[in-house]
């Protein structure tokens, strides 16, 4: 019996997170490349452009075009804050479920693109991160939070980075007050002498955002009690670790129906 290949786009295919996309649906024989999709790259063979051998799929830059010509059944996005909330939408319209790994999405978008999913009919995923160690992170932090509700997040990454705090750390958050009874912590009468000295405010804790160059990506989840710290830590350090988990929301994405967030609810 013939299987028939999930059809997957990518777009932000020449970008970093993009090329290993590129690099993992070609090395997969049950997905099918069939657009890629880049902002300044284009007419490029998508396989070349990785180091492989070419495939036949030209680098384009229209995505509305790319996902009619080639009937994806899967979009995969890693392209900017700015553009992900377009293409989603664009890739819903088109009844191709999006596979968002693109961070920086606001509540609001979410549950708008909730809406489209469902109105469409289909599954989606927007995943502030695909990393099965990052994804244990956020779990045993909600778990420690219940015992332990001081905590500070600090969430470190390269100094290009668009938006801060990161996906994963606002994620964690909201993992972290689903389980914490909300109350503001510290000093009720400390005061900021250099502004922005606390870090970001979410429902009584805050998140500190590192941005240097040499950084990948890391964050820690710090709990204090009396007499004692704990320290919940995930250090990524290659892009490739991100990929079996794409690999996973690809496949298990197809069986969805409306627009889920967060990797987690893949993998229990
Ligand atoms: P990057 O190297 O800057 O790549 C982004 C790519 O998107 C660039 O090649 C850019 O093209 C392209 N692009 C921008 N707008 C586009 C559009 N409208 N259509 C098609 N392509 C477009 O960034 P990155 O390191 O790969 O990260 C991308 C995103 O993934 C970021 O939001 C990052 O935070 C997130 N991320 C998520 C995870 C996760 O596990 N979920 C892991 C790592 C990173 P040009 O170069 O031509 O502008």
């Amino acid at each position: 019996m013939v299987q028939t290949r999930i059809k997957v786009a990518v777009a932000g295919a020449s970008g970093r997170m993009g090329r290993e996309v590129v690099k993992m649906v070609l090395s997969d024989a049950e997905l099918e490349l069939v657009a890629a999709v880049g902002r300044s790259t284009k007419d490029t063979d998508a396989a070349k452009m990785v180091g492989m051998e070419p495939c036949g799929v030209q680098v384009t830059n229209d995505l509305e075009l790319a996902l009619v010509e080639s009937k994806a059944d899967v979009l995969v996005d890693f392209t900017t804050p700015q553009s992900a909330v377009a293409n989603t939408s664009l890739a819903i319209k088109h009844r191709v479920r999006p596979v968002i790994g693109t961070t920086g999405f606001t509540p609001e978008q979410i549950e708008e693109l909730d809406k489209q999913c469902k109105e469409a009919g289909i599954g989606g995923l927007i995943a502030p991160n695909f990393s099965i160690g990052a994804i244990l992170m956020m779990k045993f932090a909600a778990q420690a939070a219940k015992y332990m509700p001081h905590v500070e997040i600090i969430e470190y990454h390269g100094d290009q980075k668009l938006d801060a705090p990161s996906g994963t750390s606002i994620k964690t958050a909201e993992m972290i007050a689903e389980v914490r009874e909300e109350f503001r912590q510290g000093n009720p009468n400390e005061e900021e002498t250099i502004e922005g000295a606390r870090g970001a405010y979410y429902n009584g804790f805050r998140i500190h955002s590192v941005r240097l160059p040499g950084v990948f990506a890391q964050q820690e989840v710090v709990f204090g009690a009396f007499g004692q710290t704990l320290k919940i830590r995930h250090d990524s350090y290659d892009r490739a670790g991100y990929m079996p988990g794409v690999n996973v929301a690809v496949k298990k994405v197809m069986t969805y129906e409306g627009m889920v967030y967060g990797f987690e609810h893949f993998v229990d």
